[in-house]
């Protein structure tokens, strides 16, 4: 099935949060009450009271209530706040997380249910939402232009729920709110999107008209990434990758993850390892096992990424980008105990299985073990 999803209006541009209040009127209905959910520390950094402010003299209630991946009493928690302040329109500023928690008190406010209801596509989602408009501040995860978002369920697993109705009315990509964002962090998040972007347009899954996007993100990595790690306050660069996280997020909207992904879910569950460095870690160590199911959609990533039209020359580029931005590969110390056949079957469990079956090329339970070997091997 081919099908380009549906892209929100995305503005962008330095200082473009401060225009918030035009985005909100030019909502349908011309909210009056806002909810704005953010990330706790930009929140305290003063930026809510700039939002608060910028909104006047519209409602605005505050929803900060979490830190690292939402749980699903946290969301619901957000939501009947929602519910109590009659809010017309949601706003998240922040992470992946934060744009995640906005798209789902959006979608889930109309009915009294917890989103547990809605996790896997479980039950379909509301019929009715509201709008919500997302400002991411890494340039990573892509939310702002995804169908999913994820959360932790009353079982403490990771959880997703995606639908159309998870859709933002509009992204804001404003390069000044991710120069704070710590070297390590620019680095694993903007490794991440280059994931997303090459897995979308290596899998199975993968299809001619959505490779534009994937191939333009993997441009926009390759040539913003190691400035944005190396000078944090280059908002050319900032911005590149902001637009770079965006495409990759319509890249994977259209067409999933692959291999690299079931790594770096199965390295988040058991070690905690941050995820865009453990898809990083995951896209290297499987690069050589998968180029053979497709070189010629290898080639062209090569070519992308500013190398030669060769598929062969892809694992030394992607090698060489996550060594320049400073990941460190290295990762059995951080994981001590953990066996490759740890690893293993923990990729190998059901909540994975789509990532693996997307992967171009089809792996054997003897295959995951000794891609986890490698992951766990790496210097
Ligand atoms: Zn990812």
């Amino acid at each position: 099935m081919k099908t380009l999803y549906p892209v929100p209006e995305i503005a962008i541009g330095a200082g473009r949060i401060d225009q918030i209040a035009g985005d909100v009127a030019a909502l349908p209905g011309s909210p009056a009450r806002v909810l704005l959910v953010i990330d706790r520390f930009l929140s305290q950094s003063g930026l809510a009271d700039r939002v608060q402010t910028a909104l006047k003299p519209r409602e605005m209630t505050l929803w900060d209530e979490f830190a690292g991946e939402p749980t699903a009493a946290q969301i619901d928690a957000a939501a009947a706040l929602a519910r109590k302040n009659k809010v017309e329109a949601v706003i998240g500023i922040g992470g992946g997380s934060a744009l995640d928690v906005a798209k789902l008190v959006a979608s889930i406010v109309a009915e009294p249910a917890s989103v547990e209801r809605y996790a896997f596509c479980a039950n379909p989602l509301p019929s009715k939402s509201l709008p919500a408009i997302c400002v991411p501040t890494t340039a990573g995860t892509g939310s702002e232009t995804t169908l999913t978002a994820i959360f932790a369920n009353a079982a403490g697993k990771k959880a997703w729920a995606w639908g159309p109705e998870l859709a933002a009315t509009k992204a804001i990509l404003d390069p000044t709110l991710t120069t704070s964002l710590p070297a390590h962090l620019t680095a694993a998040t903007g490794i991440d999107a280059l994931v997303h972007a090459i897995e979308s347009c290596t899998n199975a899954n993968r299809f001619e008209a959505n490779d534009q996007t994937a191939h333009a993100a993997i441009r926009l990595v390759a040539r913003h990434l190691p400035a944005a790690v190396a000078n944090p306050a280059d908002l050319a660069a900032r911005e590149g990758m902001l637009v770079a996280s965006c495409y990759a997020g319509i890249a994977i909207n259209n067409c999933g993850t692959a291999i690299a992904h079931n790594i770096a879910h199965a390295l988040g569950s058991i070690g905690k390892v941050h995820h865009g460095r453990a898809a990083g870690l995951g896209l290297r160590a499987s690069l050589p096992w998968s180029l053979p199911a497709s070189t010629s959609a290898f080639a062209a990533v090569a070519d992308a990424m500013g190398g030669p039209h060769d598929a062969s020359a892809l694992p030394d580029l992607v090698d060489c980008l996550i060594r320049k931005v400073g990941m460190k590969v290295a990762l059995a110390d951080e994981l001590p105990g953990i066996t490759p056949d740890r690893l293993a079957a923990e990729m190998a469990l059901p909540e994975n299985a789509a990532m693996r079956k997307s992967s171009a090329r089809a792996s054997t339970d003897d295959d995951l073990r000794d891609l986890a070997r490698l992951v766990l091997s790496a210097t």
